[in-house]
């Protein structure tokens, strides 16, 4: 009986058949009939190959719909490949994963990072939507100074930024950066990155704009970071 049909017959018996650490798993193992066990066990190498070779055409599929190839999964698996194949649980996750950071180190951010939070390493980023408010790293961070410029972020208010001077002679309200020549950390709120390295450019304290030098002022909420999108 060929591979084929050994697998026909374990689906046509309702039964499920998974490979593990180079062994055959079939659940509900008490409903596998001798014959069944027998032709299992007479061609176990062939079944697993089989098995094997759906499971990476499956892979396949699932990372092209992704927008990746099988290589770039390939290459994130290394040498835990074969395990990650033998569970589609596991390789769904596994290729999420890879998905979601090859988009950050291309500048996007993945569609279900939806949570504003501050990363005390590189700023105000997207992150999953259970993430807590704050993080000390994130996967944003290796991202160089250039990519960092166009990397997606959250807006934020200079008004809550522990940087924000305000001028004291005016009326109030119109201010100025701390830091200075970082405007080109900034961009406008409409996502334009400042190339121009001005130094302490007028800032009105509730336009929104995405900086990665924001920092939460004492006392105000850290959630400021997701007031706008
Ligand atoms: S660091 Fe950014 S958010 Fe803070 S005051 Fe300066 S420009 Fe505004
Ligand atoms: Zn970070």
């Amino acid at each position: 009986m060929t591979a084929e049909a050994v697998l026909q017959r374990v689906h046509e018996a309702g039964l499920s058949i998974q490979v593990r650490a180079g062994n055959l798993h079939v659940t509900p193992k008490a409903h596998l009939g001798s014959d069944l066990r027998e032709a299992l066990r007479a061609g176990k190498a062939e079944v697993i190959d089989l098995l094997r070779v759906k499971a990476e055409a499956a892979l396949a599929t699932a990372a092209a719909d992704a927008g990746l190839n099988l290589d770039q999964i390939v290459e994130a698996a290394g040498a835990d490949y074969q395990e990650i194949l033998e569970d589609p649980g596991v390789a769904r996750a596994f290729l999420c994963a890879v998905r979601d950071r090859l988009g950050t180190q291309a500048g996007r951010r993945p569609r279900s990072w939806t949570k504003a939070v501050l990363c005390r390493s590189c700023g105000p980023v997207w992150l999953f939507a259970d993430s807590p408010d704050v993080v000390e790293g994130c996967p944003w961070c290796h991202l160089g100074p250039e990519a960092r410029l166009a990397m997606p972020r959250p807006q934020v208010a200079c008004g809550n930024c522990e940087h924000f001077q305000p001028d004291l002679l005016g009326a109030g309200g119109i201010g100025c950066c701390a830091l200075e020549g970082h405007a080109h950390l900034w961009s406008s709120a409409r996502g334009e990155p400042s190339s121009a390295t001005l130094s302490a450019p007028p800032l009105y304290p509730w336009a929104l704009r995405r900086c990665g030098c924001w920092s939460p002022r004492v006392g105000a909420a850290t959630s400021r970071t997701g007031a706008a999108r």
